[in-house]
C-alpha cells in the first residue's frame, strides 16, 4: 500500500561544531519520503523552485517515490539554515527563506486521492488539513508538527487533531502543547484532544507511544558518531508510516510498536551523515540487522 506524504522540500545549510555544508537536500517531506520508501511506495506532495536539482526527481523515481504531486514553479526553493551546539541536540535556526513555499497550496493529483495511509509531515497545520480535505477517507493518518505551529497557529492545529490517527511530536513540544511537565500526562492529554495514538520522541532517550489503554516505551540506538541530526524526526515519521502501510491492514498496537522501532532505526541511520546521504546508500539488510538489536534492547520478545 502506498503512503501519501506532504511536507517541505528544502535546500539546507547545516553547521555543526565540526563541519558546515550548504545547499543540501532537506525538508520534512524529503526525509520522510525516503524513510518510508524502504517499506512502501510513496506519493510525494510538495513544491520546489527552478533551482532544484533535476537529479533528485530521477533519484525519487528509482526509489518508488512518485513525484507527480511535486509542483515545480518559477522562483527559488525553500531554504533553511541551522546550527547545532556541541550536544548535537540543541539547534538554532540561522535563517529561513520561504521562497516558493510562501504561496504553497498543496493540490493532489487525482491518482493520489484514494491513498490509504497519509503522513502529514511538518508544515503549517492549515495546509495539512487542506490535504485531508482533498482525500477520500484515508485509512490511517499520521501527523507531525513543531513548536512554531503550537505557538503561532494553535487553532489550526487543534482543528487538525481530531482528524489524525497518530500524532508525532517531541518531548518539549508535547509539554508546550499541554502545559504538563510529565510526558505521561502530556501524552494522555493530547489523546483526549483527538488523535487515537500519540508518539512522543525523546531524542537520544527514545520514544513513547500511547493508545487509550496501552503504552510502549523504547530506547534509542546507542550511536557513537552523530554527524547531522537534521531530519531525524522526519525520517522517524516516514519509516514508521511506511512500515504501517506495508502491513496492509488497520494498524494494531503491536504494528504501531514495531513501527516505532523501525522509525527509530531509520532515524538512527539518518544522523550518521549529512542531509540524506546515509539513507541513499542504506540497505534493507542493514535496517533488519539494527531492528534486531533494537528488539533485543527493548525486550519485546512477545512480538515475534
Ligand atoms: P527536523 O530536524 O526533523 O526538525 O527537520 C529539519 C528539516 O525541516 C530541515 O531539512 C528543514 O528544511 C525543514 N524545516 C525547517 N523549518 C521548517 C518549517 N517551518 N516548515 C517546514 N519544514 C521546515
Amino acid at each position: 500500500m502506498s503512503v501519501l506524504i506532504v511536507g517541505s522540500i528544502a535546500l539546507d545549510t547545516v553547521k555543526t561544531p565540526v563541519e558546515e555544508h550548504a545547499d543540501l537536500l532537506g525538508g520534512s517531506a524529503s526525509y520522510a519520503a525516503l524513510g518510508a520508501s524502504f517499506f512502501s511506495p510513496v506519493k510525494l506532495v510538495g513544491i520546489v523552485g527552478n533551482d532544484f536539482p533535476a537529479a533528485e526527481f530521477d533519484f525519487w523515481k528509482s526509489r518508488q517515490i512518485d513525484a507527480d504531486g511535486v509542483q515545480r514553479v518559477e522562483g527559488k526553493t525553500f531554504r533553511w539554515s541551522g546550527e547545532y551546539a556541541w550536544d548535537m541536540n540543541t539547534r538554532e535556526t540561522r535563517s529561513v527563506a520561504l521562497n516558493v513555499f510562501e504561496h504553497f497550496r498543496p493540490a493532489l493529483p487525482e491518482s493520489y486521492r484514494e491513498t490509504d495511509f497519509v503522513l502529514l509531515a511538518n508544515i503549517a497545520p492549515a495546509l495539512q488539513s487542506h490535504v485531508l480535505d482533498q482525500m477520500k477517507r484515508p485509512r490511517f493518518v499520521v501527523a507531525d508538527t513543531m513548536d512554531l505551529w503550537i505557538e503561532t497557529t494553535r487553532a489550526d492545529l487543534d482543528a487538525l487533531l481530531p482528524r489524525v490517527d497518530l500524532l508525532i511530536l517531541n518531548d518539549s513540544e508535547a509539554r508546550e502543547l499541554t502545559k504538563e511537565t510529565s510526558l505521561i500526562k502530556a501524552g494522555r492529554k493530547i489523546r483526549k484532544g483527538g488523535p487515537r495514538y500519540v508518539a512522543i520522541k525523546k531524542g537520544e532517550h527514545g520514544a513513547l507511544l500511547f493508545s487509550e489503554d496501552e503504552f510502549f516505551s523504547c530506547g534509542a540506538y546507542p550511536l557513537e558518531d552523530i554527524h547531522d541530526p537534521t531530519g531525524a524526526g522526519d525520517t522517524f515519521a516516514g519509516g514508521l508510516t511506511g512500515y504501517l502501510a506495508s502491513a496492509k491492514r488497520e494498524p494494531t498496537f503491536s504494528d504501531l510498536r514495531r513501527a516505532v522501532i523501525y522509525g527509530s532505526v531509520l532515524a538512527s541511520f539518518n544522523v550518521e551523515a549529512f542531509s540524506l546521504e546515509r539513507l541513499r546508500t542504506l540497505t534493507m539488510e542493514e535496517i533488519s540487522a539494527r531492528y534486531q538489536i533494537f528488539k533485543a534492547m527493548s525486550e519485546f520478545e512477545s512480538l515475534g
